[in-house]
């Protein structure tokens, strides 16, 4: 566990475009940045719900596919150095001196002067599927995506879901462990056609065996340890498969979580600001992207990123005070490395 204080100037909450420009438009203001998502991977909604879908309202891009629209964001706040703490729900922010001390779930703590949230519609987890008592498995049994796939070799693997990631993952698992399940309530799967052929040849190889139309009923367990994974049928019927490990894949949602504890002023689940400078009810805390809210508010990327500009011009003079701060072009004042 990482159990340092980190010193930083801004911290982010969210990695989502607007959270990922916010690095750029401070970078320019002579702010460094600690960026937190409870995803581990960058792009908010981009990269998790629409990576492969073009996007056409991006000024200076005709078109551009969610995903790379988001490598070219990273490598945009690349020259500033930020520190990404991916796979971390920010779930404290206290004030601390002049400024605050924000906290990870898993005990990341980030000092700045200013906090910026980025925070989309609240933060990105897996769906669980209603297994009673699954969450004391979690981490131990139950996973809810694939760190190290190395993890699995030899073990008795059951996947519950019938999209893309439950059928990739059966297809990449079956390659090393010892025996692979996939659990899903309809015998049709949603995925590539690619990958269902290769899943259908695996089934008739015997590498891979699909337990449909069934869900998950319950879990039995030895010492804390699974030992196998009870599914039902609708019409009741049961069946035991044991099992080392479970990997239920049933999409993500998104949880405002303790957002909603830090006495900021909401509306309709929306941070509200100043638009000038996307300051929250709360000095030193300012929100932009989706997560904030004003009179007037359009939901999309473009606007997300001239809050951001805003916010980062807002912050200068907490991060760096008695410092004038003169309008720059970046054609004038140009990135550093460049
Ligand atoms: C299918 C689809 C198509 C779209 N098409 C367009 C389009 O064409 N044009 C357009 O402009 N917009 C489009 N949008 C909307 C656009 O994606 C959003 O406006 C944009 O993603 C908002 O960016 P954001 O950075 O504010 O939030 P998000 O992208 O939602 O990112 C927020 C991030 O914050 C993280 N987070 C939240 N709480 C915490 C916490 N406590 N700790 C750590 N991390 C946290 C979340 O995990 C998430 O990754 C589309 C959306 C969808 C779903």
């Amino acid at each position: 566990m990482d159990d340092a204080l980190h010193q930083t100037d801004v911290a982010i909450i969210g990695a989502g475009p607007v959270g990922l420009f916010a690095v750029f438009e401070c970078g320019m203001l002579d702010m460094n940045c600690h960026v937190f998502d409870a995803l581990d991977v960058a792009g908010g909604q981009c990269a998790a719900l629409y990576p492969e879908k073009p996007i056409y309202d991006i000024p200076g891009y005709p078109r551009i596919d969610a995903a790379l629209l988001v490598e070219r964001l990273l490598e945009q706040g690349a020259p500033f150095a930020p520190t990404f703490h991916l796979g971390h729900a920010v779930t404290g922010l206290d004030r601390a001196g002049d400024g605050f001390i924000v906290t990870s779930a898993a005990g990341v703590r980030v000092a700045a002067p200013a906090v910026i949230i980025a925070a989309g519609g609240g933060a990105f987890g897996p769906n669980r599927p209603p297994v009673a008592g699954i969450e004391t498995f979690e981490g131990k049994s139950v996973f809810y995506l694939v760190r190290r796939r190395e993890d699995f070799s030899d073990k008795r693997v059951v996947i519950a879901g019938g999209g893309d990631s439950a059928v990739d993952w059966a297809l990449s698992l079956a390659e090393l462990a010892r025996h692979v399940m996939v659990v899903h309530r309809r015998a049709k799967f949603r995925a590539a056609p690619q990958s269902l052929l290769r899943l259908q040849q695996l089934a008739e190889a015997g590498r891979v065996e699909l337990v449909t139309p069934y869900q998950l009923a319950r879990l039995e367990s030895s010492g804390g340890q699974l030992d196998a994974v009870i599914v039902a049928d609708l019409a009741g019927n049961e069946r035991r498969l044991e099992a080392d490990c479970l990997l239920p894949f049933f999409g993500l949602a998104t949880r405002l979580g303790p957002l909603a504890n830090w006495d900021l002023a909401f509306d309709d689940n929306r941070i509200v600001v100043d638009p000038a400078t996307c300051a929250s009810s709360r000095a030193g805390i300012f929100a932009i992207g989706d997560i904030a809210t004003y009179p007037g508010k359009l939901k999309l990327i473009l606007s997300g990123f001239a809050e951001a500009a805003a916010a980062a011009h807002a912050i200068h003079p907490l991060v760096h005070p008695g410092e004038a701060l003169h309008f720059e072009y970046s054609t004038t004042k140009g990135v550093p490395g460049s």
